[in-house]
């Protein structure tokens, strides 16, 4: 089952909830004050790009070659 995410436009907390695709249009109750929330986009897919321009980083190098942080003789 996919996992969808909604805030309340009340109390405007953000929950998730597990249900069927069929499910996936219709509105759910706020746990906390039992408001109809309004599904919003996960933010998944902006996981995947973090964690790559995370490990991007870490290297700390912008030349695969030298090593360098900032080379323009052996950038291929
Ligand atoms: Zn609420």
């Amino acid at each position: 089952m996919p996992i969808y995410e909604y805030v309340c436009p009340d109390c405007e907390s953000r929950f998730e909830l597990l249900r069927p695709l069929s499910q996936a249009a219709e509105g759910a109750a706020c746990p906390g004050c039992h408001q109809s929330a309004e599904r919003v986009l996960s933010v998944f897919a902006c996981f995947s790009t973090n964690e790559s321009g995370l490990a991007a980083t870490v290297g700390g190098s912008s030349c695969s070659s030298c090593g360098a942080t900032s080379c323009d003789t052996c950038a291929a």
